[in-house]
C-alpha cells in the first residue's frame, strides 16, 4: 500500500487536500492523471448504465438538501455511528473498531483503557443557508445521491414516460463526517457515488436483485479488475437495513483487506413510502395495462467512485523487469490499467528531440490522434526512460517516430512508426494513417 500511495503522489494521481496547510483529514484532490482515470471510470459507468439502455435515464441532483428529505429518509435520526473517546490520547474512535485484550476494550492508538461511554455521532455535514442562523435555515450536504432520485421520482416518471421496470441513475458527490477516515481514499469524508435506483413491480424485486448483481460484477471485469480479487457477500438479515429484503456487498481484496466496493440492495418500497408519508405527495405509479395504482419497489446498485479508482490502482500495480539502456535488467513498475480506463491511451515520442524532421512528424501524429483519444507527447530523455515513465502511469500504447518514418531507411517504411505495447513490450511497425482506427480498436 505504501508503494501505491507514494506512486499516486509522485505521478499525480491523488494528493492530500490542502496539503500546504497540513492537510484536511479524509479529503483528497485528484491530480492530472487521477482526474483522467476517474472521468474514464464515470463515463464508462454512465455509458453502460444509462446510454446503452432503453430503461434508464439520468439525473444530476443538488448537493445541498432540504432537512425534510433526510428526516423522511431516516438519516437525521439514524445515520449515526456509536463512538467513544479515549481519555488518555484523546482519540475519537468508532465503538465497533476498538481493540480488545483479555475481554477488556482498549484504544487501538495508545492501548489506553480509560474510554468514555459510546455515544451516537451523526455522520451528516450540516450547513446554514442564507443570512440568518436560526434552525429553519439548516441544510445538509447529502450523505448519498439516492435521496434526490426518490424525491424527483414523479417528475422524472412524468417527463420520461417510462414503464416499469425502469431506472434513474446519478453520479455525484456525497459527504459523511466519518470518525476515522483511513486507508488512503477508501474511507473519505467527501467522495463520489455512482448510484442507480431501478424501480419495479414488487414481485420482480428478488430477480432484479440477482440480475443487477451479475451486471455489476461484469462491469468490474470490463474495467479490468481481476475477478479473483472480487468477492460477493450475501449480507445476513441481521446486518441488513430493516427494510431490505436482500443485500449483496461486492468486495475487493485491497492490500489492507477485503472491503466493500459497492452495495446492491433490494430496498422494497421503503424510500418512496417514507417520502409519500412525509410530503403528502403521491409518488405512485399507474399501470396502463392492468389499471393498477401502486408504489414501485426498488433495487439499488450503489458504487463508490473513489473506492473503485483505488481498486483500479491497486489492481493495476505490478512490478516486472525490463532491460535498461545498457541491456542490464532492472525492475520496472507498470500499471496494467485496462486501456478503457487508462488516463493516457497513447504516448508519442520522436526518437531524438534535436532532429527537426522527427519532431515535426511526431507533432503531426499527435494532431492526428488527438480527436480520438487522450495522447501525450514526450521528447525528453532516452527512449527507454520515456517508455518507463509511461509504463509507470499505465499508458497502454507508445508510438515512436524514427528515421524509418522519414524514409531514410527505404521508401517502403516511410510514414510508418513503431507501436509499442505496454504489457508485452513488443513493437510492431504500422502505417501512421492506420493508427486512428488501430489504437481505438485495441481500447474498446
Ligand atoms: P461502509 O460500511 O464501508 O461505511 P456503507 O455500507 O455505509 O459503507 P453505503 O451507504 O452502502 O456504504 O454507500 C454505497 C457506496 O458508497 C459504498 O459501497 C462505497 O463505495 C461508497 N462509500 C460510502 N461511504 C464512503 C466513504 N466514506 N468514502 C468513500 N466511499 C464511500
Amino acid at each position: 500500500m505504501e508503494k501505491i500511495v507514494s506512486l499516486c503522489k509522485r505521478r499525480g494521481f491523488i494528493f492530500q487536500s490542502s496539503e500546504i496547510y497540513g492537510g484536511l483529514n479524509g479529503v483528497w484532490d485528484y491530480g492530472p492523471l487521477g482526474v483522467e482515470l476517474k472521468n474514464n471510470l464515470k463515463q464508462y459507468w454512465w455509458q453502460v448504465t444509462v446510454r446503452d439502455r432503453d430503461d434508464v435515464v439520468g439525473l444530476d441532483g443538488a448537493i445541498l438538501t432540504h432537512p425534510a428529505v433526510l428526516e423522511a429518509s431516516g438519516h437525521v435520526d439514524t445515520f449515526t455511528d456509536p463512538m467513544v473517546d479515549c481519555r488518555t490520547c484523546k482519540a475519537r474512535l468508532r465503538a465497533d473498531q476498538l481493540s480488545e485484550k483479555n475481554g477488556v476494550k482498549q484504544c487501538p492508538n495508545c492501548g489506553g483503557k480509560d474510554l468514555t461511554e459510546a455515544r451516537p455521532f451523526n455522520l451528516m455535514f450540516q450547513t446554514q443557508m442564507g443570512a440568518s442562523a436560526d434552525p429553519a435555515s439548516i441544510a445538509y450536504l447529502r450523505p448519498e445521491t439516492a435521496q434526490s432520485i426518490f424525491v424527483q421520482f414523479k417528475n422524472v416518471l412524468d417527463v420520461s414516460r417510462k414503464k416499469l421496470p425502469f431506472g434513474i441513475a446519478q453520479i455525484g458527490k456525497a459527504f459523511r463526517n466519518e470518525i476515522n477516515p483511513r486507508n488512503f481514499t477508501f474511507r473519505s469524508r467527501e467522495f463520489e457515488q455512482m448510484e442507480l435506483e431501478y424501480f419495479c413491480r414488487p414481485e420482480q424485486g428478488m430477480d432484479l436483485l440477482a440480475y443487477w448483481l451479475k451486471e455489476r460484477i461484469r462491469f468490474y471485469e470490463e474495467i479490468g479488475i481481476s475477478r479473483k480479487r472480487l468477492h460477493v457477500l450475501d449480507v445476513p438479515e441481521t446486518e441488513r437495513a430493516f427494510y431490505s429484503k436482500g443485500t449483496f456487498d461486492i468486495e475487493y481484496e485491497f492490500p489492507f483487506g477485503r472491503q466493500e466496493l459497492e452495495g446492491v440492495a433490494y430496498r422494497t418500497d421503503y424510500d418512496l413510502q417514507q417520502h409519500i408519508k412525509a410530503s403528502g405527495k403521491p409518488l405512485d405509479y399507474f399501470d396502463e395495462e392492468t389499471k393498477e395504482r401502486f408504489v414501485p419497489h426498488v433495487v439499488e446498485p450503489s458504487a463508490g467512485v473513489d473506492r473503485t479508482v483505488l481498486a483500479l490502482i491497486c489492481d493495476a500495480y505490478d512490478e516486472d523487469s525490463a532491460p535498461d539502456e545498457k541491456g542490464k535488467m532492472e525492475t520496472r513498475i507498470v500499471m496494467r490499467f485496462h486501456p478503457r480506463v487508462a488516463p493516457i491511451k497513447c504516448a508519442i515520442f520522436p526518437l531524438l528531440r534535436n532532429k527537426e524532421a522527427l519532431v515535426a512528424k511526431a507533432r503531426e501524429v499527435q494532431a492526428l490522434l488527438r480527436p480520438h483519444m487522450n495522447v501525450f507527447y514526450d521528447e525528453g530523455g532516452a527512449i527507454g526512460r520515456r517508455y518507463r515513465r509511461q509504463d509507470e502511469i499505465g499508458t497502454p500504447f507508445g508510438v515512436t517516430i524514427d528515421f524509418e518514418t522519414l524514409g531514410e531507411k527505404g521508401e517502403e517504411l516511410r510514414d510508418t512508426v513503431t507501436l509499442r505495447d505496454r504489457d508485452s513490450m513488443k513493437q510492431e511497425r504500422v502505417a501512421i494513417k492506420d493508427l486512428p482506427q488501430l489504437i481505438p480498436s485495441k481500447i474498446r
